[in-house]
């Protein structure tokens, strides 16, 4: 019960990264708001967490919908009366070309949900944080917002912007008894990666298998890692074990970044 009665709002959790954090916040007492924009799959995670005995709530919530965002705050702190966490975890990997390929409206879509829509959601629950005195929020950023790689360029680009708002947010609220971390995976097993790698078997002609143990092959520890190794660091964060941790970056990525 490492964060219990902890109020939680986790942005794309309706699948992927997003919903093994919902279940493992609500597994160690929070109160879990599952939101994203596909409400089959956000009932499903909220009545996965009710069959075993946790809280939580499902709000459809599309981060670029900023009329929305503070809707679902301002419901959530009406319902609840508090606001303890904010994982700004919704994302999108925008498409798999060079950066001379892409068109603008394409490169914006991508900040649009990976930055904009963090931003909004920072916006929308800070107030509340700052009336009560106490906050949490982690930014999902990436490994690819430590070093570069050769794709997806508008992704990367936004996973540096996670890192660094982070930072912004840990001196602004630091005042306030905010923490604000972020967290930077490896390759994580989920519907993204999935997605990203049958579009390369299409260009490639490869196999999905061969393009996965490429990319196992890539992290020293000799495999990808899945949702519940970056749940696990959101939880540490989030809890008062890193009572002292604020404006961190955590990297979860089985030594990836390390060679
Ligand atoms: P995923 O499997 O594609 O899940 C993405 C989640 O974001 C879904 O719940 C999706 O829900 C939601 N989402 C997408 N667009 C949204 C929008 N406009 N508004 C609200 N929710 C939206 O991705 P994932 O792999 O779990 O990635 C989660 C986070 O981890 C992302 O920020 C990603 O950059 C980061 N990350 C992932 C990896 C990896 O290898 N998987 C590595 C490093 C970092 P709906 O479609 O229902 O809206």
């Amino acid at each position: 019960m490492r964060v219990e009665g902890k109020v939680a709002i986790i942005t794309g959790s309706t699948y992927g990264i997003g919903e093994a954090i919902a279940k493992l916040l609500a597994k160690e007492g929070a109160i879990s708001i599952v939101t994203g924009r596909t409400e089959d799959e956000g009932r499903r995670v909220v009545e996965d967490i009710k069959r075993s005995g946790g809280r939580a709530e499902y709000y459809p919530l599309d981060v670029t919908q900023e009329s929305r965002v503070k809707e679902v705050a301002d419901a959530v702190y009406g319902k609840y009366g508090r606001l303890d966490i904010l994982v700004n975890n919704a994302g999108i990997a925008g498409p798999n070309k060079p950066t001379h390929e892409y068109t603008e409206s394409e490169w914006n879509r991508v900040f649009q949900v990976n930055v904009t829509g963090a931003f909004l959601c920072t916006k929308h629950v800070v107030p509340y944080m700052i009336r009560q005195s106490s906050g949490n929020i982690v930014y999902i950023s990436s490994i690819y917002g430590i070093i570069g790689a050769p794709d997806i360029p508008a992704y990367h680009a936004t996973k540096a912007s996670n890192r660094v708002m982070a930072k912004i947010d840990a001196l602004l609220y630091a005042k306030d008894n905010i923490r604000v971390n972020s967290v930077h995976p490896g390759f994580i097993w989920t519907p993204l990666v999935e997605d990203f790698l049958s579009e390369q078997s299409k260009k490639s002609g490869l196999s999905i298998e061969a393009l996965k143990k490429e990319l196992d092959s890539r992290h020293p520890i000799g495999h990808i890692g899945e949702p519940d190794d970056i749940a696990y660091g959101v939880l540490y964060l989030v809890s008062d074990e890193a009572k002292f941790v604020t404006g961190s970056e955590l990297i979860i990525d089985g030594g990836y970044t390390s060679t």
